[in-house]
């Protein structure tokens, strides 16, 4: 029966990392799979997520079965991390959520359970976006187009995007991203985010907003920013929430689908739903990385812990992006990383070409997206000039 099968390529990302792992060369950099490092390349374990890992496991009583829709804890704390400021909403029962294994998951069961309502309902994407997002939804044969973000390989073109989301087939599935976008690292001002709301509502888009950076573009509170603008206006939307980077728990995956309903009845009846299709999908999710989740937010000891690593953590981010620009302009070469001051967040797009990616990681060992994106907390003190110094011999040749 294989014999059949056409052959397929394994995820370009996690081959990546593979490579790089195995590259011996000293020198080597990676700036390509989204995770977060610190100045010494390292990913370590946030402290917040030990103390509270170790009191999830000496307190363990037994470790049987949760429900299909999660830890019931975790779904209330993930609610209120997003809706502290609207804290009626919660009160109303309009907004519910549900835990999934990570954001990609979330994202996941939103597809499902959108195709379920309309197999014909278009989706539409940012240009460029996380592969995922057009690969999880055109697996489950949904029609996804792209609405414009960054023009030319250049900066965010918001005119153009706005006119195209105007164009939009009422009824429609929009995903934004929350904050961090990934991979340009662009990010929607205050303003920008108001004016979009405002064709959303006109065209009565359904949004998905992928949240899998929170507190790690501007802060906790300004990056939760359009969820709070868009449930002030909106009657339903998605956020599918991730806490891999945010709390460093890459491979526990744990994440949350958050609903916002009109009322009790319809977000009781959707989180239904939604716990019918994660059953026949995944039974119940893994609870060990929520009840750490659980633990930091609703301890005001731990929950401080984790809020000052995860500002620090953004900080470096913050910072590395300066060092990148200001080595940058030291060796006359600024124009190629111009897109890199002006966005927030792990990620921006350098204008590289498919060929110079590959240049880079064979001749100078920079590991890199095939697209040219890098990750911001790959960059430190010790291998800034050699980046910036490899890409500008590289683009001079
Ligand atoms: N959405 C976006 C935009 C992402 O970049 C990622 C992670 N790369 C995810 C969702 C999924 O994250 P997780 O690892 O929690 O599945």
């Amino acid at each position: 029966m294989f014999e059949s099968l056409e052959m397929t390529h394994p995820d370009p990302i996690l081959t990546l990392s593979e490579h790089f792992m195995n590259d011996t060369n000293p020198r080597k950099v990676d700036l390509g799979i989204g995770l977060y490092k610190d100045k010494y390349g390292d990913t370590p374990v946030m402290e917040s997520v030990r103390i509270a890992e170790s009191f999830v496991v000496d307190s363990a009583m037994d470790k049987i079965y949760k429900g299909s829709s999660g830890l019931d804890g975790f779904c209330d704390v993930i609610s209120w991390l997003l809706f502290r400021e609207r804290s009626s909403l919660i009160e109303n029962g309009r907004v519910l959520s549900i835990q999934t294994i990570g954001g990609t998951g979330a994202v996941r069961l939103a597809a499902e359970f959108l195709k379920q309502i309309d197999p014909d309902k278009g989706v539409w994407v940012s240009d460029p976006t996380w592969g995922n997002h057009i690969d999880i939804f055109l697996h489950l044969g949904m029609k996804v187009s792209c609405y414009p973000y960054q023009s030319g390989g250049g900066g965010l073109n918001f005119p153009i995007m706005l006119e195209s989301i105007r164009k939009i087939p009422e009824g429609d599935v929009i995903i934004l991203h929350g904050c961090g976008h990934n991979p340009t690292g662009y990010d929607l001002s205050k303003c920008q985010w108001h004016a979009v709301l405002e064709v959303v509502k006109e065209r009565g888009l359904f949004p998905v907003i992928d949240m899998a950076y929170h507190g790690l573009a501007n802060g906790l509170c300004d990056d939760i920013y359009c969820v709070e603008l868009f449930s002030d206006h909106l009657d339903e939307m998605f956020v599918a929430y991730s806490c891999s980077k945010n709390f460093g728990l890459y491979r526990d995956r744990v994440g949350a689908l958050v609903v916002l309903g009109k009322n009790r009845d319809s977000c009781v009846k959707a989180k239904l739903h939604l716990s019918r299709l994660a059953r026949v999908s995944i039974s119940s999710p893994a609870i060990h990385g929520a009840l750490i989740v659980s633990e930091i937010l609703s301890s005001p000891e731990l929950n401080r812990v984790w809020v000052e690593e995860l500002s620090r953590m953004s900080l470096r981010v913050k910072f590395a992006r300066g060092m990148l620009i200001k080595e940058a302009c030291k060796q006359g070469c600024d124009d190629a990383f111009r897109n890199v001051s002006n966005g927030v967040g792990l990620f921006s797009l350098i204008p590289v070409g498919r060929e110079d990616v590959d240049v880079l990681r064979e001749e100078f060992c920079i590991y890199m997206l095939d697209s040219g994106r890098i990750n911001l907390s790959g960059v430190n003190d010790d291998n800034v000039g050699y980046i910036v110094s490899s890409i500008k011999a590289l683009l001079g040749k």
